[in-house]
């Protein structure tokens, strides 16, 4: 995500039970336990796949869905909870028989009509309908279902696919996708992955993307809407698909036409690109409150400049293949992207990486004082809640400490501590002590101590680096 600067906080948790137990034959709990969002996800199973069938008619505001969730459970389950925010459920299935299922908050708890042993793959099907909601998040910022001039816009950071779909909200359980999205016909449709074909019937059109490579559910986009669609691919032979609202096509045009180098620039530093294509979603400012890395095709409330494209890009890497274990670990995502635009700026004759550095700590970096403070107000592996997981520490002085890495190890080192970060957890989870365990093992002549305690973990403004 990007945000210019982090909005005060509001809102608590969403109302409702738990669906959760007790017990080893009990169901599934109804969360994984995220500092942040107790709630999110669920226990008891890992999801393989889910393959979403929806309409959507922005005219009447109404969804209506079917998802077919795989999945094996890593308990014995005679229930077992999926997060849904909002909507109606109209039906449940599990491996095709009728199950009960009851709601509470966003917990939808499902009871199969016979119990799921650990170990066993199953299958359930909801069928759901209605106006879907936008979620507000603890931080002030919308997401969930976002209604555009022409359509809509979903998004997902940190729990906001609930609102269009039922599943395993956490970034901790990852899974392919088939998305098949039916709207009126001469509006599209676009999402994660591939296009898997488009269909006009009845004044409707059907298509279908497809994502192989597995993906946290909050990375998840659907758009709807009418697009300038764009496909092109970089000299490696990466597909690049684009959708852009006609309004922002003349303004997009250069910067999406520097995807492809961009593309390329980016694994020079950070390895192979780890997705099976490449783009960008443009919608018009205003349709979101903040850019967001969705996967293969990150979405822009607008025009995106080519910084931010680059922060997005990155993200593919450091977020979206390499993904947090818990929302406390969202420097791993947003440091990572930060310093790839002060990468590209270093690469780009726009001032070394080191002068960014240099101005951040100087207090010279924003245009105001007040931002300048604000990144020095808690520690980036520790944000005080959850309405702080998007602050500006998080994105700056995560930044600031891959650059003290960067410093301590020297520059050949320290490009291969970046491949060799998003080699050793592709298409994975990981956490920060992960992340201070591999520095460490890379680099195991060199002393670290003090930018874990000081630039990591410790309250407060760092003493001037002595080898700045
Ligand atoms: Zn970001």
């Amino acid at each position: 995500m990007t945000v210019a600067v982090a909005v005060a906080g509001c809102v608590g948790g969403a109302s409702g039970g738990p669906g959760g137990s007790d017990g080893s034959d009990g169901p599934g709990s109804a969360g994984v336990g995220d500092p942040y969002f107790p709630k999110a996800g669920n226990g008891g199973y890992d999801v393989s796949h889910y393959a979403l069938d929806l309409a959507y008619d922005p005219a009447a505001h109404h969804l209506t869905g079917t998802a077919t969730i795989t999945a094996r459970a890593t308990e014995d389950l005679t229930a077992l909870n999926l997060d849904l925010e909002g909507l109606d459920v109209e039906r449940v299935t599990v491996d095709g028989g009728r199950a009960r299922w009851r709601r509470a908050g966003q917990e939808l708890t499902v009871r199969p009509a016979k119990r799921l042993d650990r170990g066993r793959k199953f299958r359930v099907v909801v069928r759901y309908s209605g106006a879907p909601v936008t979620v507000t998040d603890p931080d002030g910022s919308e997401e969930g279902w976002l209604r555009t001039a022409d359509g809509a816009v979903a998004l997902g950071q940190p729990t906001g696919s609930m609102a269009w779909f039922p599943g395993n909200h956490h970034p901790s359980d990852k899974a392919t996708y088939t998305v098949t999205a039916t709207v009126p016909k001469g509006l599209r449709a676009v999402s994660n992955g591939e296009p898997a074909g488009e269909r006009t019937k009845g004044g409707r059109t059907a298509f279908t993307w497809r994502t192989t490579e597995p993906m946290a559910s909050y990375l998840a986009v659907l758009a709807v809407g009418r697009y300038e669609i764009g496909r092109t691919m970089t000299r490696g032979g990466l597909p690049v698909h684009t959708a852009v609202d006609p309004r922002q096509a003349a303004a997009s045009r250069a910067v999406l036409a520097r995807l492809p180098e961009a593309v390329e620039w980016a694994e020079g530093w950070f390895g192979p690109y780890p997705f099976s294509s490449a783009g960008a979603i443009v919608e018009r400012p205003g349709d979101a409150g903040y850019a967001l890395e969705t996967q293969n095709r990150p979405v822009f409330a607008g025009a995106p400049s080519t910084l931010l494209l680059v922060h997005e890009l990155a993200h593919q890497w450091y977020g979206n293949s390499v993904t947090p274990k818990t929302w406390r670990d969202m420097w791993l995502n947003e440091g990572f992207a930060t310093y790839a635009e002060w990468l590209w700026r270093e690469d780009h004759g726009d001032g070394t990486a080191q002068e960014t550095f240099d101005a951040m700590y100087a207090g010279t970096y924003f245009p105001d004082t007040a931002t300048n403070e604000t990144v020095w107000s808690f520690p980036p592996a520790r944000p005080p809640e959850a309405a702080d997981i998007s602050g500006v520490p998080v994105y700056q002085r995560g930044a600031m400490v891959l650059h003290r890495i960067r410093r301590t190890v020297g520059d050949d080192a320290f490009r291969a501590l970046l491949r060799g970060w998003a080699a050793k957890h592709r298409h994975g989870n990981a956490d920060t002590a992960d992340f201070t365990a591999y520095v460490q093992r890379s680099a195991p002549d060199e002393d670290f101590d003090g930018i874990w305690s000081d630039w990591l973990y410790g309250e407060g403004k760092p003493a001037r680096p002595s080898n700045p």
